[in-house]
């Protein structure tokens, strides 16, 4: 057990008190510690990239599987050339357009970057993030700074210190609780090491985005549909696992608004009748159209960012609220919609049931 203290720094303007502390958090990730901190994504859990024990701690904290690569976060586009082996000019094309923001891009790694951090890759995920908190924390730590969402494996992304501590407190060093990420939902992940580039995860930085700068993008199909379907695995090892999941059942539904409305009240009242404690995710247009245990609005459909700003807390309420299963409106596949969809789909194991194709037949084929 370590003992994790938990720092408030404003992401504003940085007070010589802040400015001693961002210094001390450094020293412990260039001491080999661990420190959790803000992003403008999702919270990350710090560790010295280029010490391969520091990696190591980083899976063990949370849980996460070794084949699993972590993103290495730099703060200043020149200390690019020290961890990969290569920048091809599409790189610096979006280091340009893109940095420091949500973007990670997949690129061959230097031998200076230990395989612990990849999990064994010979390529390397790097990251330059906009968040005034990170960017010197990476400086203070020494520039190169691993970091995987801080939340133990499998379960949602942490949007708030509160959310990391309940994870990670007495297994890391430090927790820095600034404010609360704008985004909410994990970088866009783009493979520069193939032809056309490949999205690997999405994110805020969409398809259309990373089109405008590069012409053709691809994207891995694995992306919104589960690796039976698609009979291969997800190219980021990190997507192949259960991810981001609520610890009750949860369904998507598909559908025309008022049919999924009405199909979803039906369902709660046959799952109450069994006993279940049952929650349905719903949109502030929809929120009324429900009768359930717990009903939550996940935010506005006039405005998707507020849909993937609180998706992941609301993911984590529903455990709180202990129920046991969930019904959740589904989302356009289009922009933002795309990642959103991305992490839904995982959460639910891709159970999903589609009112118009399927008669309201259950897609459970691929549900373990
Ligand atoms: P997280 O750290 O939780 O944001 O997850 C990082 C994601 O990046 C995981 O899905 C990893 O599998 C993926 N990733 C990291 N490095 C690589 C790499 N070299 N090649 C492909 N995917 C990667
Ligand atoms: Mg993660």
């Amino acid at each position: 057990m370590t003992e994790t203290e938990v720092i408030k720094i404003s992401p504003e303007h940085f007070t010589e008190r802040e400015k001693a502390e961002l210094r001390r958090a450094g020293r412990i990730l260039r001491e080999g510690g661990l420190v959790a901190f803000p992003t403008e994504t999702v919270y990350g859990l710090g560790g010295d990239a280029l010490n391969p024990c520091s990696s190591r701690k980083i899976y063990a904290a949370k849980g996460r599987p070794s084949d699993n690569p972590l993103i290495v976060h730099i703060a200043e586009i020149a200390d690019l050339g020290k961890i990969v082996s290569e920048i091809p000019g599409a790189a610096l094309k979006l280091a340009d357009a893109f940095w420091p923001g949500p973007l990670t891009m997949i690129l061959p790694k230097s031998d200076l970057v230990p395989r612990e951090t990849t999990g064994g890759l010979d390529t390397v995920a790097v990251r330059m993030p906009s968040h005034p908190v990170a960017l010197a924390l990476i400086r203070e730590g020494g520039g190169y700074v691993a970091a995987p969402s801080a939340n133990t494996s499998g379960k949602p992304s942490p949007t708030c210190a509160a959310f990391v501590a309940e994870d990670m407190d007495g297994r890391i060093d430090m927790i820095i609780d600034g404010d609360m990420p704008g985004i909410g939902l994990e970088s866009t992940i783009v493979d520069l090491t193939v032809d056309p580039p490949q999205i690997l995860r999405p994110g805020y930085i969409t398809r259309e985005m990373l089109e405008r700068v590069l012409g053709e993008v691809s994207v891995d199909e694995t992306i919104l549909h589960s690796a039976t379907e698609c009979a291969r695995a997800p190219k980021a090892p990190g997507m192949k696992y259960r991810h981001y999941a609520p610890a009750g059942e949860l369904s998507i539904v598909r559908g025309e608004s008022g049919k999924v409305a009405e199909y979803i009240n039906l369902r709660v009242s046959k799952d109450r009748a069994e006993g279940e404690k049952v929650g349905v995710i719903g949109t502030e247009e929809t929120l009324s159209c429900y009768r359930a245990d717990v009903v939550k609005s996940v935010g506005s459909r006039r405005d998707e960012e507020t849909i993937a700003r609180r998706l992941y807390a609301i993911l984590r309420e529903f455990d709180d609220e202990q129920v046991t299963r969930i019904y959740s409106e589904s989302f356009s596949e289009e922009g933002l919609g795309q990642a959103i969809m991305n992490r839904l789909l995982k959460a639910a194991g891709h159970h999903v049931i589609d009112l118009d194709t399927m008669g309201g037949e259950e897609n459970d084929s691929n549900r373990k």
